[in-house]
């Protein structure tokens, strides 16, 4: 993250700048990751008595801005210059097999995009804010396209670099998600091995260019493909229903822990995914969730995707699929809930501010993950005091009134204080 942050190239005369960037966004980092907005202020003042302070010593920062110079330091800070983070992460937990398990459909990494707002106001604005009227009341937003690993059996999601929403890609929040969507893929599609990794996203963008752009790019899809949207589709299905056999079928009982559930599962391949002749050729399959005794619905929904479907793949395609709600949920809530304090602010800023502010909350939330795969040390900490939701209150008591050179040795008095047993071999 330094070293991200002091890449970002000038853009104030005078010296020292890049290095004051660097404290301005590890600062700001420094606020998310404890989730605590007094942080710095707490630091502040151990600096003027003791001469030392956390953020030094956790967070490497250097000399410790205000708020109004972390927001002046960080305005022109465009987003691009910290997605390295995401990725050398990325990088380095699948190198150590950590996303091993992380597998989908055929043995494809899941990857789920999903646009969300993250700011709104009616009075807090930049130029970069999407503006719509409602009522005569004009209301500012931002909005951000999230992509995230995940798989049906995981609970953790791993966050990769987002792509931020432009107003200016559209009038229509389908136009702007579109681009941005465009952007993330051709972006980053060159990261993966080719056909390794399959795109979950919703009926909104399970359309034709972006299947084509996904093909394009050697990538999988599994899209949500609702009737409505998708008619030459559904009416190549009905036709089709007619004759026996055509759409192959594959029923299931499961105990759900209450009752039995009758799972249906349909699929057909050679689908047009529209109605003219240029159309592409989709495969579709549903799930039709009922309980077995009364024979309601509990649930249905049905996809389109470029996976060859038999007996096997089907209950795959459909579980991949089922997990995207999942794998959105544990992204946005664990941000806009659990505590990141992004409402903290620094202010909205007139460049990117609100940007530069959500990708270091992102990058705390993923630093978190990231640790809580691979460091014991973290993990039993963590654990212990999960069970007691107090592992935030007590880094906040901890770091305001003693002082640790490392995270080393902050993890390492925790987990003494604890009595936690030594690390298993
Ligand atoms: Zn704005």
């Amino acid at each position: 993250m330094r070293k991200s942050l002091e890449g970002v190239p000038e853009h104030r005369k005078g010296s020292n700048t890049r290095y004051e960037i660097a404290d301005a966004g590890l600062g700001a980092f420094g606020v998310f990751y404890l989730q605590s907005p007094s942080f710095l202020a707490y630091q502040r003042d151990m600096q003027r008595k003791r001469g030392k302070n956390n953020a030094q010593g956790l967070f490497g920062v250097e000399e410790i801005p205000c708020d109004g110079q972390i927001r002046n330091l960080l305005d022109p800070v465009a987003p691009e210059q910290l997605r390295e983070p995401f990725w050398e992460i990325y990088r380095q937990l699948d190198a150590s097999g950590r996303l091993d398990q992380y597998t989908g459909v055929a043995g494809t990494r899941l990857i789920s995009l999903d646009g969300s707002q993250y700011f709104g106001s009616q009075v807090l604005h930049c130029p970069h804010c999407r503006v719509t009227v409602r009522d005569e009341t004009t209301y500012y937003s931002h909005s951000v396209m999230m992509a995230v690993v995940g798989a049906p059996e995981q609970e953790r999601v791993i966050c990769l670099d987002p792509e931020f929403i432009r107003p200016q890609d559209g009038h229509e929040k389908q136009d702007c998600e579109q681009q941005a969507i465009k952007r993330w893929v051709q972006r980053n599609a060159g990261r993966f091995e080719p056909w390794s990794v399959t795109i979950l996203t919703d009926d909104l963008h399970c359309h034709q260019p972006l299947c084509e752009l996904l093909q394009e790019q050697q990538l999988h899809f599994v899209l949500t493909c609702k009737p409505g949207s998708h008619q030459a589709l559904y009416e190549e299905l009905r036709l089709l229903e007619q004759v026996e056999g055509a759409i192959s079928t594959r029923v299931v009982r499961k105990w759900n822990g209450r009752y039995h559930e009758h799972w249906v599962y349909r699929w057909a391949e050679q689908l047009p995914l529209r109605g003219d002749a240029k159309t592409l050729m989709v495969s579709w399959c549903e799930v039709t969730i009922s309980n077995e005794s009364t024979g309601k619905q509990v649930y249905h929904s049905a996809w389109a995707t470029d996976h060859a479907l038999d007996a096997q793949r089907v209950v795959e395609v459909v579980a991949a699929g089922r997990s995207r709600w999942k794998i959105e949920n544990e992204g946005f809530n664990v941000l806009k809930n659990q505590g990141y304090n992004f409402e903290h602010n620094f202010g909205h800023g007139q460049q990117y501010l609100s940007t530069v502010l959500l990708t270091l909350l992102m990058l705390a939330f993923l630093f978190h993950t990231a640790l809580d795969f691979d460091c014991w040390l973290y993990q039993a900490v963590r654990r212990e005091l999960a069970v007691r939701r107090t592992f935030f209150n007590d880094l906040r008591a901890l770091t305001r009134y003693l002082y640790f050179a490392n995270w080393q040795q902050l993890l390492t008095f925790m987990h003494k204080q604890l009595d936690l047993p030594p690390q298993s071999s």
